[in-house]
């Protein structure tokens, strides 16, 4: 399943695969869905696999058009 935008904080990822375009948003340098730059704030958490078994979370960013767009489709945001 290929989807242009896939937003991160869906799941928990795998580190091992996650390429690196995925790192630059879990470091919050680009939006957690759609990858862009502008207007980034805030935007909950993403999670990648640990080793040990438990999950890692990330604080991520979530630009202006996305940030209007999960409000509108998911109401679950925290
Ligand atoms: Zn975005």
């Amino acid at each position: 399943m290929t989807a242009p935008h896939t937003d991160l904080r869906t799941g928990t990822h795998d580190p091992l695969h996650l390429p690196h375009e995925s790192w630059r948003r879990l470091y919050g340098l680009a939006c957690v869905r759609c990858g862009g730059g502008q207007g980034l704030r805030p935007g909950g958490h993403a999670y990648t696999q640990h080793p040990d078994g438990g999950r890692l979370g990330w604080a991520v960013q979530i630009c202006d058009d996305c940030e209007h767009d999960s409000k509108s489709t998911d109401s679950k945001a925290s």
